[in-house]
């Protein structure tokens, strides 16, 4: 996580517009099927393991993850880091509203977190080039989008140099944690690694993405293997 802000902090600080994506296991099964995601994963300029599906399959490859890096937690922490560098942050997404607590909340966390602007996630195709250039206008560092996976994703990859945020990152329901419209699971819960379950016991349309995890693993099982024969072949 530390790695992670560091990251972030350098690239706002250098030139350019950086995707950042914090991968959970739903999307790397997308990531594995579909070409086009799985360019824009693999173009970002930092991913974080993001739950304990993905800290799996890095374990079954051979990667080694320090740790987990929810997008729920880096969000919280990015603010801080924000909030201390003078960085401005916009929130875009989630229902009309929602952005707004979130950053008041996140605003009363961290003294001084400069926020550039406020947009809800619910905007029609023509309303789309407005938002882009609400975004411009307000010059942010970060850019926090809040629409979903892959929607956040793809948005960010087609439109995040127009907005020219120096970071943009996706945070799928986040701002409905921050500004009160959902709940995280205990710490405890977290802390043990079952934050999926509570999950889908308390949204029950998730069970139809935590489906797809079997499928990503036995993926993953089956790259380690074809691996292993290749190098017992060449070796
Ligand atoms: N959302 C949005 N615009 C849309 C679709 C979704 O702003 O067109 C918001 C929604 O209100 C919610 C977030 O995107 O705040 C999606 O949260 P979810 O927990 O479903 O994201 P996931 O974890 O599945 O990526």
């Amino acid at each position: 996580m530390d790695e992670a802000v560091a990251s972030v902090r350098s690239l706002v600080q250098s030139g350019g517009s950086h995707h950042v994506i914090t991968l959970n296991v739903t999307m790397l099964g997308r990531a594995a099927r579909d070409e086009g995601f799985r360019r824009i994963v693999n173009s970002a300029a930092l991913v974080t393991a993001d739950g304990m599906g993905t800290l799996l399959v890095g374990r079954i490859l051979g990667v080694r993850f320090p740790e987990r890096v929810a997008g729920v937690d880096l969000t919280d922490r990015l603010c801080a880091m924000c909030a201390t560098e003078g960085f401005r942050v916009f929130f875009f997404g989630a229902a009309p509203g929602v952005a707004e607590a979130a950053a008041d909340r996140l605003r009363r966390r961290h003294h001084g977190l400069r926020v550039a602007g406020i947009r809800h996630g619910y905007v029609s195709a023509d309303e789309e080039p407005e938002v882009i250039a609400q975004i411009r206008r307000s010059a942010p560092d970060l850019v926090l989008v809040a629409l979903g996976s892959p929607k956040q994703e793809d948005w960010l990859a087609r439109h995040l140099a127009e907005t020219r945020a120096r970071v943009g990152m996706g945070v799928g329901g986040s701002f409905d944690v921050y500004g009160g419209r959902s709940r995280l699971a205990p710490e405890w819960i977290r802390a043990i690694g079952l934050e999926w379950l509570y999950r889908i016991l308390r949204e029950p349309r998730r069970w139809r993405a935590a489906a797809a995890i079997p499928g990503v693993i036995a993926l993953a099982v089956k790259e380690r293997m074809s691996r292993r024969w290749k190098s017992t072949k060449t070796g």
